[in-house]
């Protein structure tokens, strides 16, 4: 028997199962309470659906870049009727994919939602941790073999937004998206997620969330919806048309992905004469992702009735777009194909746009859209526009520091985790050493801050023992958590690329730096006042705001502030 979200008062029963289950994750749901006001004549106006819009890896400046190009219904229709906050930034440093759902679901900090990098090492167990991993709840349909031992919200430690509205017991939330953690994080501890599998090509889910899937979900890929794009090209149409640089940014630095190729055409085969795992693989790196995702998601809603809640009460739906992020991490945020594909982007959501209101009733919807993270100009384009610019081979960096440490301490293994953009020591080798872990971390935080292209590097006794109170130290403190937090933070300079293989991807993002750490953040719907608001916010203030405009009392503790001033 398996378990559909419409049934209500089991779904109901299984969240507070798991609460008594999982003391760790859910005893802060005593943190908060959200008390409606008594229903009115007027609750007709109140609203049906909640909307949670992300765009992974979308930096302010390219949002407000591509303002004069968007059409009609979509980006430009969420910032004239709603209210737009053009650069929000994350007070953390470790802006990636993970953390940027979190702090937008939960109203927190990663130093509270625990959730601090996509992956983590976990000294205790003595290995890398995925954001999402729980072997106890295997991912459904992935065969012949999961790519992960399961999923599950284990890991983050307080409510999101929508286990906040279930506490009333009849908001129903769901979440989806290409990536699994961020569907995870978004569903929260009591929603149910689906995430796409790369493997199968279609949406799947986890143990934790059900026993079998919906049949609805059955007959959705029963058509083989996912083999639709298969030997599709990709090109700029959408795009090129505003292409006005007088000179083309450098392309060299693109990557060939999975058969994609580095120019226009991109052709989606992953090098296959059929559909199969590398094609679905390259689905995701592609626009069409998105206009599969946002397919999934109408047939979600529909079938869930969302938005139509018998209750009277809002229901949650939260997606995030992944492809951007990719596409970003490939050819960079300044080439025609990231251009293009937000500008296709813009078209699938003012369709996406407006079947929500159709579903849940115009003037019921309310949208919340943000980004998880920005994104840093590839190397390439800095050079190109006159910045220092280059490449940091996080592997070489490894290697050079742990040869540092064993002339300086003794041999050994110094390094237990890279996981950037932080670096974390093992215990054993510092133990043997004979010198204290403080000692060790002093000195390893010395050779990597001379290393060519390192801004700063926080060491965890520095940053105990003599705080700076720097806007980037705050900001790595804000991203610590006990036991999943490393030894040492690395911030490269601005247009200084790091990762593990340097030539790996054209551009990346993980720093406190400005490009990395401001998105856009809109507010649409009736309770908003439309208009530009330059002021400073945080991601983090998007939940704090929602519970003030829907009326909510506000118990909740939180690390963001209710941005009143875009009230209504
Ligand atoms: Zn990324």
């Amino acid at each position: 028997m398996f378990v559909i979200a419409s049934d209500r008062r089991e779904r109901s029963n299984l969240f507070f199962n798991r609460l008594l289950r999982r003391p760790a994750g859910l005893l802060a749901m005593t943190f908060f309470s959200l008390v409606f006001p008594a229903p009115t004549p007027a609750a007709e106006e109140k609203p049906a659906l909640i909307v949670f819009i992300v765009i992974d890896g979308l930096p302010a400046r390219q949002f407000t870049a591509a303002l004069n190009f968007f059409g009609e219904g979509g980006f430009r229709r969420l910032i004239e009727d709603g209210a737009w906050i053009p650069a929000a930034r994350y007070r953390y440093a470790s802006t990636v994919t993970a953390p940027g759902h979190a702090t937008l679901v939960t109203g927190q900090q990663p130093a509270r939602h625990g959730v601090v990098g996509n992956e983590w090492y976990d000294s205790r167990a003595g290995r890398i941790v995925y954001s999402t991993e729980d072997g106890e709840y295997p991912i459904l349909d992935e065969l012949p073999k999961p790519r992960r031992s399961g999923a599950s919200p284990r890991n983050l430690m307080r409510p999101a937004f929508g286990d906040w509205l279930k506490t009333n017991g009849y908001s129903r939330v769901f979440a989806a998206s290409m990536k699994d953690r961020a569907a995870v994080i978004m569903a929260g501890q009591g929603g149910t997620a689906y995430f796409y599998s790369a493997v199968s090509g279609r949406f799947i889910s986890s143990a934790y969330y059900m026993q079998d899937f919906p049949p609805w979900l059955k007959n959705y890929h029963a058509s083989k919806i996912q083999d639709r794009w298969f030997g599709k090209y990709w090109n700029p149409e959408f795009g090129e048309k505003f292409w006005e640089h007088a000179a083309q940014p450098p392309r060299e630095q693109h990557m060939d992905s999975r058969g994609l190729g580095k120019q226009f055409p991109h052709r989606v085969t992953g090098r296959l004469s059929a559909p199969g795992a590398s094609y679905y693989a390259a689905l995701a790196r592609t626009p069409y992702a998105d206009e599969y995702l946002a397919d999934f998601v109408k047939r979600l809603v529909r079938e869930e009735d969302l938005g139509q809640n018998p209750a009277g009460v809002p229901d949650v739906l939260a997606v995030s777009f992944s492809a951007h992020d990719y596409i970003n991490h490939h050819y960079g945020p300044e080439s025609l194909e990231s251009l293009d594909h937000l500008l296709r982007l813009d078209r699938i959501l003012a369709d996406l746009l407006k079947f929500l209101e159709q579903e849940a009733g115009t003037g019921k919807v309310i949208a919340v859209l943000s980004a998880d993270h920005g994104f840093a100009e590839t190397p390439e384009y800095c050079t190109w526009t006159g910045r220092p610019a280059g490449r940091i081979d996080g592997v070489k960096l490894v290697k050079r520091l742990n040869r540092h440490l064993a002339r300086k301490f003794g041999n050994g293994i110094y390094i237990a985790a890279w996981t950037y953009p932080e670096l974390s020591l093992s215990d054993r080798a510092i133990e043997r050493s004979g010198r204290g872990p403080r000692q060790i971390e002093m000195e390893a935080q010395r050779f990597i801050a001379q290393w060519d292209g390192i801004e700063k590097v926080y060491s965890q006794t520095a940053i105990e023992e003599a705080p700076d109170d720097s806007a980037f130290e705050n900001a790595v403190r804000a991203g610590r958590y006990p036991g999943r937090s490393g030894n040492l933070f690395l911030v490269p300079r601005e247009c200084w690329f790091m990762l593990n293989a340097p030539k790996q991807m054209a551009a990346n993002h993980g720093t406190p730096h400005a490009c990395d750490a401001e998105v856009p953040l809109i507010f649409w719907g009736q309770p908003f006042k439309p208009g530009r608001y330059d002021m400073t916010a945080d991601p983090a203030d998007a939940v704090p705001t929602l519970a003030a405009a829907l009326g909510a009392k506000n118990e909740m503790e939180s690390d963001g502030r209710a941005l009143d001033a875009l009230l209504n």
